[in-house]
């Protein structure tokens, strides 16, 4: 499977956190500048967040760029060396 093509997830499937696993890249979007930034699970491990769907995640965050909240697109895809 060559990354990119097919997104594992997508923002409308209601998935959480605690099924991701550590090969699973999220890459989001940001609607209202464009910008692109890959995440992983770790990166929310801290925030006690596992029960909450990607969705809701993804809803209260922030753009770290334009600080724009709620306008994040992402997908989630398997990362091929995995
Ligand atoms: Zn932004």
């Amino acid at each position: 499977m060559r990354k990119g093509k097919t997104p594992e997830f997508k923002s409308t499937d209601p998935v959480t956190l605690a099924e991701l696993r550590d090969w699973h890249e999220i890459r989001v979007t940001c609607r209202a500048c464009g910008r692109e930034a890959s995440l992983f699970k770790s990166h929310f491990a801290k925030r006690g967040a596992a029960d909450m769907t990607l969705r809701e995640v993804m809803t209260r965050s922030r753009c770290s760029s334009c600080g724009a909240k709620g306008e994040a697109d992402w997908a989630v895809f398997r990362m091929n060396r995995y």
